[in-house]
C-alpha cells in the first residue's frame, strides 16, 4: 500500500493548496507537513497515543503526526464521563496524551504524559517526508476507534492502516470524490464519521476541510455559498436544515449548489429527506457504515438517491442478508428481513482486549456480523430495518422494524421525533411501544389518533399500542437515540 496521504509525502504533493480550516486558523499542505513532521518525529518510539478529541486544528494535527509516525492513536471524546473515559484509558492503557495548549484535562488524564500539538511555530520551508513511516505494515493498527455504547459499553476496534485506505478509496470511486473537493464539516472527532471520513478522507484525496466548531445552519450556507462543494453529517443536523429551510431562503440556494449532502451514522427519516429534496432540489446520499467495517454501502453520486435506502455495497465490500438461523437470503425482494453480514479489506482487526467479542462477531466463513436487519429492493438496494437488539419487533407472529414506524409517525404533523420499542406482552409477545416528542407539548395528538395514522399508512398490525410523550428523546452525541435509555425511563 502506498501511503495514507499522497498530498503530504510527495506522492502528489500540491503544497500551496489549503488542507484544513478551522475558524480562523488554517493550514496548507506544506504546512501541514511540516507541522506533522515535527510531532511525528517526537511520537516515534511511543506504543500507543491518546488524542483529546476536541473539534480543533490540534486533534487533526495529532491523529495526523501519529499515523505519519506509525504510532496507533486512540481519540478520546471529551465529553466522555469520568467513568467512560475511566474505561477507555485503562482499556487502552496510552502513555500519552496530546492535546491542545488551551484545554483543560479531567483527573483521570492528568496521569498521563502530556504533549500539547503546537500547530503554528513551524518552519515550513523544508522537504516534505518521503513516504509514511517506512516499519507499518497494511496491518499495523491506525486507530484504535470506540463504538459509540448504543447498545452497550464502547468496545475498542482495532482499524488497521489497509481498512483506511480502502474504505476511502471506496468512497472516492462512490462520490466521485477528488482534490477539488471542499468539506463543510461540523461532526465531532473521535468517531469514524468525523475524523476518518471527515478529516483523513480529503486528506487521502488532496482536497480540503473547513471544519465548523459547531453546527450551525448558518454558517452551513456560507460556506456552500463560497467555494465548500460537500457536507457530511448526522440525521439530526438534517432534521435541524429541513425544519430551518421554509424560513431560510439563503440555506435552500447553497443547499441546491452542493456537489454531495451524505448523511450517516443512524437512519435519516424519509419526512426530512422529502423535506430537503423539495426545497431544495438535492437529495440527501444516504451512507451506512461501523466503527468495526468503516464504510460499507452507499448511495453513489452518479446513482439513485431513494429515501430510506443506504445504496450499494461500496466497491470491494462483500455483503449479505442472513436469516435467524444462519441461511443467506437470496432474494432481493424488498420484504425478507435478514441481518446484514460484510466481509472485505474495509474490515476491523479486533476489539482490544476482547477476544470473547471478537470471536462472537464473526461467523466461522469469516464474516461480520453487523446485528443490524435490512431488506433489499429488487436492484439490491439495501434498506436498514434497524438493529436486531433493539429495532425487530416481534409481535403477534409478525417482525416489525422499529425504523418505518418512526418514519410514519414522523409524517404526523404533531410529532417532532419519535423513536419505537418493543415490550413484552402476555398476548403478542411484544407489543410496538411509541415514544414522541409533541410538535406543540400543550395540544399533543391523541395516542388513538397516532395508532390510527400508523395502521393507515403501514398496516394495523404496526400501530402503537402505548405511546409516550417526553420532551426531548434521550441521544448520544452522534444524535443515535439511545434506546436503552427509553427502555429504562418506560
Ligand atoms: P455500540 O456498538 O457501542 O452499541 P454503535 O453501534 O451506535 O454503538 P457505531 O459503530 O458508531 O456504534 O455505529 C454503527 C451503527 O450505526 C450501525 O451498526 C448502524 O446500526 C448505525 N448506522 C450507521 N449508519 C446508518 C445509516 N445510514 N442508517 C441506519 N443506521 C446506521
Ligand atoms: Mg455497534
Amino acid at each position: 500500500m502506498s501511503s495514507l496521504f499522497p498530498a503530504l509525502t510527495g506522492e502528489a504533493l500540491t503544497p500551496d493548496r489549503p488542507a484544513l480550516r478551522f475558524g480562523d486558523r488554517s493550514l496548507t499542505y506544506a504546512e501541514l507537513t511540516a507541522v506533522t513532521d515535527t510531532l511525528a518525529a517526537r511520537l516515534k518510539g511511543a506504543d500507543r497515543v491518546a488524542v483529546w478529541a476536541t473539534p480543533t486544528l490540534e486533534t487533526a494535527v495529532a491523529v495526523v503526526a501519529a499515523l505519519r509516525a506509525g504510532v496507533p492513536a486512540v481519540p478520546l471524546n471529551p465529553k466522555s464521563g469520568e467513568k467512560e473515559l475511566g474505561h477507555i484509558l485503562s482499556d487502552s492503557a496510552p502513555t500519552l496524551v496530546l492535546t491542545a495548549p488551551s484545554d483543560e484535562l479531567p483527573d483521570t488524564l492528568r496521569k498521563l504524559d502530556r504533549v500539547d500539538v503546537d500547530v503554528v511555530a513551524h518552519d515550513t520551508g523544508g522537504t516534505p517526508a518521503p513516504t509514511d513511516q517506512p516499519t507499518t505494515s497494511d496491518e499495523s493498527p491506525a486507530l484504535i476507534v470506540y463504538t459509540s455504547g448504543t447498545t452497550g459499553p464502547p468496545k475498542g476496534a482495532v482499524i488497521p492502516r489497509r481498512a483506511v485506505a480502502t474504505t476511502l478509496d471506496a468512497l472516492a470511486d462512490a462520490w466521485r470524490w477528488t482534490a477539488d473537493d471542499v468539506l463543510v464539516h461540523a461532526l465531532p472527532l473521535f468517531h469514524v464519521h468525523g475524523l476518518i471520513l471527515g478529516i483523513l478522507g480529503p486528506l487521502r484525496r488532496g482536497g480540503a476541510v473547513r471544519h465548523l466548531g459547531r453546527f450551525d445552519t448558518t454558517a452551513v450556507a456560507r460556506e456552500l455559498s463560497s467555494g465548500a462543494t460537500m457536507l457530511f453529517g448526522v440525521p439530526t443536523m438534517y432534521h435541524r436544515i429541513a425544519e430551518t429551510l421554509p424560513t431560510d431562503p439563503d440555506l435552500a440556494k447553497a443547499l441546491g449548489r452542493a456537489r454531495l449532502l451524505v448523511s450517516g451514522s443512524a437512519a435519516l427519516p424519509v419526512h426530512d429527506h422529502e423535506r430537503i429534496a423539495a426545497a431544495t432540489g438535492r437529495r440527501v446520499i444516504e451512507r451506512y457504515g461501523m466503527t468495526e467495517t468503516l464504510m460499507n454501502t452507499s448511495v453513489r453520486a452518479d446513482g439513485e438517491p431513494r429515501a430510506g435506502t443506504v445504496g450499494l455495497p461500496l466497491p470491494g465490500v462483500e455483503l449479505r442478508l442472513v436469516e435467524d438461523d444462519g441461511t443467506p437470503l437470496t432474494a432481493y425482494d424488498g420484504e425478507s428481513v435478514g441481518e446484514i453480514q460484510v466481509r472485505g479489506a474495509n474490515l476491523f482487526t479486533e476489539y482490544l482486549n476482547r477476544p470473547d467479542a471478537t470471536a462472537a462477531a464473526f461467523t466461522s466463513d469469516g464474516w461480520f456480523r453487523t446485528g443490524d436487519m435490512a431488506v433489499r429492493d429488487p436492484d439490491g438496494y439495501v434498506r436498514i430495518v434497524g438493529r436486531k437488539a433493539t429495532d425487530l419487533i416481534k409481535s403477534g407472529g409478525y417482525k416489525i422494524g422499529a425504523g418505518e414506524i418512526e418514519n410514519a409517525l414522523l409524517e404526523h404533523p404533531g410529532v417532532r421525533e419519535a423513536a419505537v420499542t418493543g415490550e413484552p406482552d402476555p398476548d403478542l409477545g411484544e407489543r410496538v411501544v411509541a415514544w414522541i416528542v409533541p410538535a406543540d407539548p400543550q395540544s399533543p395528538p391523541s395516542s388513538a389518533e397516532l395508532a390510527d395514522h400508523v395502521a393507515t399508512h403501514l398496516s394495523p398490525h404496526k400501530r402503537p399500542r402505548t405511546v409516550h410523550h417526553l420532551s426531548s428523546l434521550p441521544r448520544n452525541d452522534m444524535g443515535k437515540i439511545m434506546k436503552r435509555a427509553l427502555k429504562a425511563e418506560g
